[in-house]
């Protein structure tokens, strides 16, 4: 038997097109190998289980071997094998309509990946890195001849009879000059790991050496059954010697059903994934096959600061084969940053981004997985609050950036997302309107949520507010200037304010308002004294009549302008007009305070101004304002009081 003919496509000579533009992505020949002897395999089981074949399956195995000598990678298995006329079906007529259409997008396309599986050219892929691929094979039928195929990547082919005489295939790759690299043992051990890890079939990986002078056989290390290196006299020229090691793993967890699993079996698994991380907060088990399918397990990682946040930590896996770990577009935004895996075979990995994200598959898996990690916080919450309160710090990032950036999983969360306040106490947003609704809410029926976003700074402030019987949240984390945002768009009737937005008594602006123990005489005389002491173009001062216990001169800046001043440097200072907002202070000179009083009283111009100065200084003191030489002014003139 043997036959020459040319594979069925116009255009001359498609493969050096191929090695061209998959050049970056040339490692994926193995993955792509490796997969169809996986299949191959797989159909050889399922046939068997039909009682379509009746002979002995024998152990499921694929090899991938690399000979550094011959200059080859072999890959093999014991699948269902093909016939001539299968590899002329199959392997020939490669699966495109037309060839020029084919070069014609190829132009365009971003990633090995993409074509590989537009075009159905798994195998051809072998291209990228031979300069002659030969295919050994015999099929399982009954009666088959073992067939060769042999193509040195122009479109001309050879059939000729073959020389395996077990059932199988094996592709062997002539390795060309420019891809040697793959013909290292730890190069092809890292491919293996990254692609072939969880494959559901044991591979083995290991050397195959021809030897056939004496002069090779020196230099190449032959490994007895023990792995130890053999003496130069123990080793024979010509005989074949492979080190096989099974380097995946078949079963991996998330092919179980999680009611056979135990915690430690997701934590070992976690930890073989993510060596280098501490142990997660928990995970979720996902689980679909309608209308899609879908199995995986996430991850909630346990981060220590927002510096270690790191996307891309999810594996995407097609029927245990590894695509990629850029998830983005199939995981929703806001839990790009959780760990794990995910496989689906329904997932169109072979396509452009855009396809992918107008695909309604896609669509689906993206809400699927947002919903099961929102009813996962909903579980945790409801089982155990109190645990769950201890999480939160880790959590809450993830809860309230799915919050702000997809409504749905808002209108689950609001009912689990926790709202902490200085006290360390935790409440959900429905508890936190009730229980500060009764004082905090303003003359216009608007609940005034008080905050902090640095809680040492603001200490003063958060003190005077807890004296009048207001509480303050602690918004000091990264996301929650914009997670403040979101909470008054979506709260009816709420509004947010820094606890420096304005003296204690104003926060919440009521009607009644407590009047000043100075005349009018008193209150301009008072300002004059402050205006002169301060002397500041930005620095607006106010005599207000507040309680005779707040703090006789307070530094407040109004919740608006501070906002359109935090987004202005937010955006690089680059607003243009915001960016070139100062900072307005209004300086609240507390009237009722006896300090106030005893100002007036003073008995020369110079030592009022002196105190007036020294009150001002202690409120930017106690905000963490007073800096350089109006500090040392400041300690200069508070000794010369003392
Ligand atoms: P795809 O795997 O997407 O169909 P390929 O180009 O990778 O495309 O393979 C083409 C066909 O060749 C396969 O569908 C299969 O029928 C056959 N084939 C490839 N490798 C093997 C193998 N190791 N054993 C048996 N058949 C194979």
């Amino acid at each position: 038997m043997q036959e020459k003919g040319s594979i069925s496509i116009h255009t001359e000579n498609i493969f050096p097109i191929i090695k061209k533009f998959l050049y970056s992505d040339n490692e994926i020949f193995l993955r792509e190998l490796v997969s169809n002897a996986v299949d191959a395999v797989k159909k050889m089981q399922r046939l068997a289980a039909m009682g379509q074949y009746s002979g002995n399956v024998g152990e499921p195995q694929v090899s991938v071997a690399y000979d550094a000598e011959a200059r080859t990678i072999t890959i093999s298995d014991n699948g269902i094998g093909m016939t001539a006329e299968e590899i002329k079906k199959y392997i020939n007529q490669i699966a495109f309509s037309g060839a020029e259409e084919f070069v014609e997008k190829f132009k365009d396309a971003k990633d090995a990946n993409e074509l590989i599986g537009k075009f159905g050219l798994g195998f051809y892929s072998a291209f990228m890195v031979a300069d002659q691929v030969e295919i050994q094979t015999l099929s399982y039928q009954e009666g088959a001849e073992a067939a060769r195929w042999i193509c040195d990547g122009s479109t001309e082919f050879e059939i000729t009879e073959g020389s395996r005489t077990e059932r199988g295939t094996d592709i062997i790759l002539h390795i060309n000059k420019d891809s040697e690299e793959f013909l290292d043992k730890h190069k092809l051990d890292g491919i293996l790991d990254k692609y072939c890890r969880f494959l559901p079939v044991p591979i083995k990986f290991g050397t195959k050496s021809k030897f056939v002078d004496d002069d090779t056989v020196e230099e190449a290390e032959v490994l007895d059954e023990d792995g130890k290196p053999l003496a130069a006299d123990e080793k024979q020229p010509t005989k074949e010697i492979q080190v096989d090691n099974i380097i995946n793993e078949t079963n991996p967890i998330w092919t179980k059903a999680p009611a056979d699993l135990k915690d430690e079996d997701y934590l070992n698994f976690y930890r073989e994934l993510y060596p280098m991380s501490e142990d997660p907060l928990f995970w979720i088990h996902l689980n679909v096959d309608y209308p899609f399918n879908l199995t995986g397990v996430l991850y909630f990682p346990k981060v220590k600061n927002e510096f270690e946040l790191q996307r891309n930590k999810i594996k995407l896996f097609s029927r245990q084969v590894f695509i990629t770990d850029e998830v983005k577009d199939i995981v929703p935004e806001f839990l790009m940053l959780l760990h794990g895996v995910i496989d689906s075979p329904d997932i169109p990995l072979n396509v452009s981004r855009s396809f992918l994200q107008a695909d309604s598959n896609v669509k689906k898996i993206n809400s699927y997985i947002s919903r099961k990690v929102a009813d996962k916080l909903g579980d945790l919450y409801k089982a155990d609050r109190k645990g769950y309160e201890e999480k939160w710090n880790d959590i809450g990032m993830f809860v309230k950036y799915g919050m702000i950036s997809d409504d749905k999983f808002y209108d689950k969360a609001k009912d689990f997302a926790l709202l902490a306040n200085t006290k360390k106490e935790f409440y959900t947003i429905p508890e936190y309107k009730e229980k500060v609704a009764p004082l905090q809410t303003d003359k216009d029926g608007s609940v005034i949520y008080i905050y902090t976003n640095d809680p040492a700074k603001q200490d003063s402030f958060i003190q005077s507010a807890n004296k009048k019987g207001y509480d303050v949240l602690l918004m000091n984390s990264p996301i929650d200037s914009h997670f403040i945002h979101n909470l008054e768009s979506k709260l009816e009737k709420t509004q947010l304010k820094r606890v420096d937005a304005d003296v204690a008594d104003k926060l919440i602006g009521r009607e009644e308002t407590l009047s000043s123990v100075l005349t009018e005489d008193e209150t301009a005389k008072v300002k004059g004294i402050f205006e002169k002491a301060i002397h500041r173009p930005n620095m607006k001062v106010e005599i207000e009549g507040l309680s005779p216990d707040e703090l006789p001169v307070t530094v407040t800046t109004e919740e608006f302008m501070r906002r359109m001043k935090d987004m202005a440097q937010l955006s690089g200072g680059n607003m243009g007009f915001y960016g070139a907002i100062p900072d307005n202070y209004k300086v609240s000179v507390n009237g009722n305070h006896k300090l106030i009083s005893k100002i007036l009283k003073a008995d020369n111009e110079a030592l009022q101004g002196q105190l007036a100065k020294q009150a001002f200084d202690l409120a930017m003191l106690s905000q963490g304002m007073l800096t350089g030489a109006d500090l040392t002014e400041f300690v200069n003139r508070s000794v010369e009081l003392i």
